[in-house]
């Protein structure tokens, strides 16, 4: 059966058509009462706001450790058979203090009591390090009115603790649909004999887009502490454009590329439904923030590059061989060598006489020479060399317009920038030019880039 589309069936509450959005807070956002209370104005704002998912509690200050953190440390102590009172009586006291800033009453003593007892008898991590999404999620459900569901309930783990994709549509879509507003703890869920798995850090986007999924939201708002996805690293470039518009494939490329915004598992169970990701800031509500969507709409389609991320640790290793493209499996084998060891590539171009294949530096730590030494023994190629400390730069856009004038501006501006320029990869689906440039041009590459795209945008 063809997946249903975002919104179109089932938002209807005892017979009442009604939009769905799914919001889901970070943990910046849940850092004390007064986010609490800014939350509470921002789903009054819009009733069709009707399942939100929390994360536990962040820093409120630089210095400030995140209540998962605290938990973390809880369970490290305790499965030492060390005393761990401190860190559990830090995750008290931020709970206590949102409840009496708020004036809510809330059995706390009785849950740190009972997570207490189990540290002690018998440390589960999973379980412990979920206590604060718990925990927040329960606060907000009685200060917001909700009711409160337990992800144990409906998102699914394997025992081995990996998520189950399909048994959670199933689940979670039967226990959100009859509910008429609802919060739900992100990050964990439970396997069949309720042992308590988590996401990896960051999980609670992932919990925000199965909810949005599970009951086909018109929306998915990912409430953050950023104005939303920026067009460039804000640690290399001034203030940079924050993106308005971007399609789920741009997303996945550029935060494989470097940019954070979302964990990477969170985009999948939305775009599978077309549903639309809107990042938000908690802070600045007015904002309307980056939407993320399946297709651009076509006014959107003009600006040729959407945003520059970059990754760096490079290196690229090149073997050449005269008539290398005769069809005797150069390439193939050479692939065989990389994948006997599970090597992941990160790109590979090839020519004539050479491939050429970019990898992680990281990667080649350990088998370097043993790599080399078989290329050598089953290829015989007439050059052989690996080029460490190199950077890849992504320039992403789907490109409405002619995607070779953004190509030349880019290439003429590293090249105006004295940056020299180790490879050049685009595919012919013309989403990404990438462009390998010296771990320590990079960061002038990057501005290079970013300054000409902007002007290039602005022009137009
Ligand atoms: N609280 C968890 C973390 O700090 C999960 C989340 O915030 O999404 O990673």
């Amino acid at each position: 059966m063809a997946a249903p589309k975002a919104g179109l069936f089932q938002n209807n509450y005892r017979g009442k058509f009604m939009r769905t959005v799914v919001a889901k807070f970070g943990g910046t956002s849940l850092a004390d009462a007064a986010h609490f209370r800014k939350i509470k104005e921002i789903v009054a704002q819009d009733p069709d706001r009707r399942i939100l998912v929390v994360s536990a509690p962040g820093k409120r200050f630089p210095e400030d450790i995140k209540i998962t953190d605290l938990l973390i440390a809880c369970y490290e102590k305790a499965s030492r058979g060390e005393a761990f009172d401190a860190e559990l009586e830090g995750v008290a006291g931020r709970f206590g203090e949102i409840l009496s800033d708020l004036g809510l009453a809330f059995p706390l003593e009785e849950e740190i009591r009972s997570l207490k007892s189990r540290l002690t008898e018998n440390p589960e991590r999973d379980y412990t390090v979920s206590r604060g999404e718990y925990l927040c999620a329960r606060i907000m459900a009685d200060y917001l009115g909700f009711t409160f569901v337990d992800p144990a309930w409906c998102v699914c783990f394997t025992e081995s603790g990996e998520p189950d994709a399909a048994m959670t549509a199933r689940t979670m879509s039967a226990s959100l649909r009859p509910l008429r507003r609802a919060v739900i703890a992100g990050f964990y869920g439970a396997d069949e004999n309720g042992t308590i798995h988590t996401f990896s850090r960051g999980g609670s986007d992932v919990t925000g887009s199965l909810a949005a999924r599970a009951v086909t939201a018109d929306l998915y708002e990912n409430w953050t502490d950023v104005p939303g996805l920026l067009a460039a690293d804000p640690r290399i470039v001034k203030n940079p454009r924050t993106v308005d518009y971007l399609s789920y494939r741009e997303l996945r490329t550029l935060s494989y590329m470097g940019a954070s915004v979302l964990h990477t598992d969170a985009v999948l169970p939305a775009s599978d439904l077309g549903i639309p990701i809107n990042i938000r800031c908690t802070d600045m509500p007015e904002d309307n923030g980056t939407m993320i969507v399946r297709r651009l709409p076509k006014e959107k389609l003009r600006r040729p590059v959407t945003g520059v991320a970059g990754r760096r640790g490079m290196s690229v290793i090149q073997v050449e061989k005269v008539m290398v493209s005769d069809g005797s499996g150069f390439s193939a084998i050479m692939l065989d060598i990389l994948k006997k060891r599970s090597l992941p590539f990160e790109h590979c171009l090839t020519g004539i006489d050479a491939i050429t294949l970019v990898i992680r530096s990281d990667l080649l730590e350990d088998c370097r020479e043993d790599l080399t030494r078989e290329i050598r023994e089953q290829l015989h190629p007439d050059f052989l060399g690996i080029r460490d400390h190199l950077s890849m730069i992504a320039v992403v856009g789907e490109r409405g317009t002619d995607s070779c004038d953004a190509n030349v501006q880019v290439l003429d501006a590293l090249t105006r920038a004295g940056v020299e320029i180790t490879t050049i990869n685009q595919g012919a689906g013309k989403l990404n030019l990438l462009v390998g440039v010296p771990e320590e041009a990079y960061e002038n590459a990057v501005r290079a880039v970013y300054n000409v795209i902007e002007a290039e945008a602005a022009e137009s």
